[in-house]
């Protein structure tokens, strides 16, 4: 068998920025437990691996007394100003890790918000970003579809963000619909490169490989829209999380592509390159 690798893989700069935020700060700060409000990336066993550096998750929403004195990492996807204060008057040591593309989205939904427009993020309303830029425009609107576009009664100037990582699709979609309707409006693209390089990448890995493997989290939402892409380039696609779960069937083709999403540490995406590998060498039936 041979494995290509897509050339833009795994860890994008904010992810790997984090981690290196929460290994440093394991190795500098003997208080413990250390803190991230919610798991630091969408990747299982990166969050394994850090809770034995003693770095646990607190529930999201769930800020009390018990981060007075500790140090509190915040993640990537950053935190509205209103829980940011809450935290630092509980007493937390902040650390934080959130995203210079997350804070810049934040800078401009305030701008907006403050110079009087209608400000609409483009993205999920429950995704820990979008929470935290709805906090810097308060009273905005978030918006999933282009029909939840059209429901929408603003008064004019409108300002529209994205979450980071929606689709160049999706938001295209939405900012038809809002086109349509207001006159006096401004688009700001918040989209991260990160998403459109991966899937990129995945599209010219696919005009090479027979199959593609997707690693990531399960709950990693860039992992699966991966996934999705990789179906939709009428591939033989799989998304595991780990070399164990690798099917039996991926190892009848000769060429598999192997991706893997912003939040998939690179020690699991060799760990899959391995197995396939290995299995590869093993296996009566490769090499057909
Ligand atoms: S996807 Fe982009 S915005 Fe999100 S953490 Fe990574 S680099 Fe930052």
């Amino acid at each position: 068998m041979i494995v290509l690798r897509a050339d833009t893989l795994g860890y994008c700069m904010g992810v790997r920025r984090a981690l290196d935020l929460a290994v440093r700060t394991a190795e500098t700060v003997s208080d413990r437990p250390i803190y991230t409000l919610g798991p630091l990336i969408h990747n299982p066993q990166a969050v394994e691996d850090l809770r034995r550096r003693g770095v646990e998750v607190l529930p999201e929403g769930d800020v009390d007394g018990r981060i007075a004195g500790r140090t509190v990492i915040l993640r990537a996807h950053g935190v509205s100003p209103t829980l940011r204060s809450r935290m630092e008057s509980l007493g937390a040591r902040l650390a934080d890790a959130t995203c210079p593309r997350v804070l810049a989205s934040q800078r401009r939904a305030r701008r907006l918000h403050e110079a009087g427009y209608s400000v609409v993020l483009v993205g999920d309303r429950n995704h820990g970003e979008i929470v935290a830029v709805t906090g810097c425009a308060p009273g905005c609107s978030v918006v999933g579809s282009p029909e939840e576009a059209e429901a929408l009664d603003l008064s004019e100037p409108v300002g529209v963000l994205a979450q980071t990582t929606v689709s160049e699709e999706e938001f295209d979609a939405v900012c038809r619909v809002l086109r349509s309707r207001y006159s006096r409006l401004e688009i700001v693209d918040t989209i991260c490169p990160a998403t459109r390089e991966r899937q990129e990448s995945l599209a010219r890995l696919a005009a090479r490989a027979e199959a593609i493997v997707v690693v990531g989290g399960r709950s990693s939402a860039n992992t699966a829209r991966l996934f999705r892409a990789a179906q939709a380039l009428g591939r033989p696609a799989w998304h595991i999380e780990t070399a164990g779960e690798l099917p039996p069937e991926v190892f009848g083709f000769r060429v598999v592509g192997l991706t893997a999403g912003a939040s998939t540490p690179d020690s699991i995406i060799a760990e899959v390159e391995d197995a396939l590998l290995g299995q590869a060498r093993t296996d009566p039936g490769a090499g057909r």
